[in-house]
Parts: structure tokens; C-alpha cells; sequence
């Protein structure tokens, strides 16, 4: 084939191919990558797919399967396969549709039981350390270090009981990249939006771990921001929905889908989240529901050990709502029972 002929093919737009490990994505095409990352006798498989849309635009990386037990970003990252459509795009979509198989296909919440380490602890990862730190430092580079934005998506695992919310970054040394945080949470149309405050936070200085996935990005000046949305490891397909619009909410206020934007009224912000922990192992025996709206000092539940004797009475610290409480029996001294949004 002529230079030429191959230049008119991989160019539409004056867009050119989009570079991923190794291969090219035309413009308006969309291609499935599955990355194999090996560690001794462990190998775990990442599957990804590229979105490549006609003209230039951002470069939107997404997480999702972090946690490999939070099914409902998962799900809805399939669902994101067929509603993206490149022909119709402006940028690129990185889509990691299960970022931690290990955790996913073990059925096993927030660790990696091939290594024990929990991906949302392991940011920027290591190419030469555990499969974990492998996965962690594989997203790092080829995921996150080609992003203009940055979503990672997570749900209540297994034990947790959680009410859907978006999480943002703010950082009173990173303002503009706070800002378009901001902006992005807002435009998902999510009722509840808790603020990230990590001025002076360890994790983002240099020299230290990042720890978590998006932190990584934001840590790069790259906007970034969670889902929680889906519990108890559940598929409910409501929430899966949620997820998928609010991603195609981002998506049009980015400019990257034509449309115009419509501003959601009466979001909550949460500067400020209190938690409880448990100060013993023992049954959990939950009062309320996250979502409720708790006042101080309401009773939130009581931990008993193994012979029915009450050894905690939980009460809440804060007026607020409960965006997060364990929904099952078991429970771990130092492991927090319940976090609230606090209202003031
Ligand atoms: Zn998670």
C-alpha cells in the first residue's frame, strides 16, 4: 500500500491513530485489548478497550473492576462497550473493563488473593513487585499517563452498604486541576458529591506512594474522581444505569459527545466525612440503612461477641447522612462501621 493511501486511512478529521500498547486504533473505531501481566507462576489478565473518535479531543481513562467484588461499575463498563460510539466521538476513551481479575474471578473482595494486596492500596505499582504492584504499575503508565481525565469506578463491596455518590479531588496547590474535579462530579447529575480534601495529604507529595488509583492521576495533575454506586457487591440494575449516564454525562461535558449539558439542581456537597470503628471483632448488627438521614447521636447499631453479649453501642458522631455502613455480620476491630456525610 502507498505511503500516502496508508496516511488518508489512518487519518479522518486530521486525526491521527491512537497509540496503546503497542498497536494502533483508527479514528471512529474502537479496538479490545487483553493484557496479559505475569509474575512468577501468576499471570492476570486485564481487559481493555480503546475508543478512538473521529476528531481530537480529551483522553478519558476509566477503572473499572479496582475492586474486583463491585459488580455494578463492571457491569456497566459492558454496557459502555456498545453506547460509546467512536463514529460519533470527539478524543479517546481508555476503558479498563476489569482492572484486578484476580479479585473479580475469585470472588474475592478488595484483595487480590493471588498476592493478598488490596489494588487501591498499591498506586504507582511496580513493575518489578508482586502481580498487584504489576497491575497497579501497568495502569499507572499505559492508562493514567496517557489520560487528560480520570474516572475510577467503584460500588459498596461485598459487606458494605452504601448510597450512590461521586467523590472529587481538591487541593488548595492544584487549583485548576481541582476545579475541572469539581466540574466533572457535578456534571454526572449524582445527588451526593463528597470532596476529596488532600491539601497536605502524604500520598500526593512526591517521593510517596499514591496508594490509590485515581489519586495517582490527580497526583499528575490530571482531574480525577470516583463512583460508588451499586452495594453488597449486588447487580441492581438502576444503579448500573446510574453509572453508565453519569459517564456519558462526563462524557458531554467534556465536549467529547454533541449535546448540550443540563444542570442538575440541589446537589449535596460533603467536605467532611465521620467515621466509627469497631474496637472489637465480633457480629455487627446494624440499625439503620445507608442514605438515611442520621442526627448526633442516633443509635446506628451495636457489635456483641459470639455469645450474644453487647460489647460496642455505635451512635453517630455527626448529624448527616450515612453514605456508608457494614450490611453484614461480620466485622473486624479497627474496620469502620459506618461513614457519615457530614451535615452541618
Ligand atoms: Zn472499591
Amino acid at each position: 500500500m502507498p505511503v500516502w493511501l496508508l496516511f488518508c486511512l489512518n487519518t479522518l478529521n486530521g486525526q491521527s491513530s491512537f497509540e496503546f500498547y503497542g498497536d494502533e486504533v483508527a479514528p471512529g473505531s474502537k479496538r479490545h485489548w487483553t493484557v496479559s501481566i505475569e509474575h512468577e507462576k501468576d499471570t492476570l489478565l486485564v481487559p481493555v478497550t480503546v475508543f478512538h473518535g473521529t476528531k481530537s479531543g480529551p483522553v478519558l481513562g476509566i477503572t473499572a473492576g479496582v475492586h474486583g467484588y463491585e459488580y455494578a461499575p463492571i457491569l456497566a463498563g459492558q454496557q459502555l462497550i456498545d453506547r460509546i460510539d467512536p463514529k460519533k466521538m470527539s478524543g479517546t476513551v481508555i476503558l479498563v473493563q476489569v482492572a484486578n481479575m484476580g479479585s473479580f474471578l475469585g470472588r474475592s473482595p478488595y484483595i487480590n488473593p493471588q498476592d493478598g494486596k488490596n489494588l487501591n492500596r498499591s498506586f504507582p505499582g511496580d513493575e518489578h513487585g508482586t502481580i498487584t504492584e504489576r497491575v497497579a504499575h501497568f495502569i499507572s503508565t499505559e492508562v493514567i499517563a496517557k489520560s487528560t481525565h480520570f474516572i475510577d469506578m467503584h460500588s459498596g463491596d461485598a459487606p458494605e452498604d452504601l448510597v450512590a455518590y461521586v467523590g472529587y479531588y481538591q487541593n488548595d496547590d492544584k487549583p485548576q486541576a481541582s476545579e475541572t474535579c469539581r466540574s466533572m462530579a457535578m456534571a454526572t447529575g449524582f445527588e451526593y458529591i463528597v470532596e476529596f480534601r488532600t491539601t497536605g495529604k502524604d500520598y500526593l507529595k512526591p517521593g510517596q506512594s499514591s496508594l490509590y488509583c485515581s489519586a495517582e492521576a490527580f497526583k499528575r495533575n490530571i482531574p480525577a474522581m470516583d463512583f460508588e454506586c451499586g452495594r453488597l457487591g449486588l447487580v441492581e440494575p438502576h444503579l448500573v444505569k446510574k453509572i453508565v449516564t453519569g459517564v456519558e454525562r462526563i462524557m458531554l461535558s467534556l465536549k467529547m459527545t454533541p449535546g448540550e449539558v443540563v444542570e442538575t439542581t440541589g446537589q449535596v456537597f460533603f467536605p467532611v466525612r465521620s467515621y466509627v470503628e469497631s474496637e472489637h471483632d465480633g457480629i455487627f448488627y446494624s440499625l439503620k440503612k445507608a442514605g438515611d438521614y442520621v442526627s448526633k447521636g442516633t443509635h446506628l447499631g451495636y457489635v456483641t461477641d459470639f455469645f450474644g453479649n453487647h460489647l460496642q453501642e455505635v451512635y453517630a458522631p455527626e448529624s448527616g447522612v450515612i453514605l456508608l455502613i457494614i450490611g453484614t455480620p461480620p466485622i473486624n476491630r479497627g474496620e469502620s462501621l459506618v461513614g457519615i456525610g457530614v451535615i452541618d
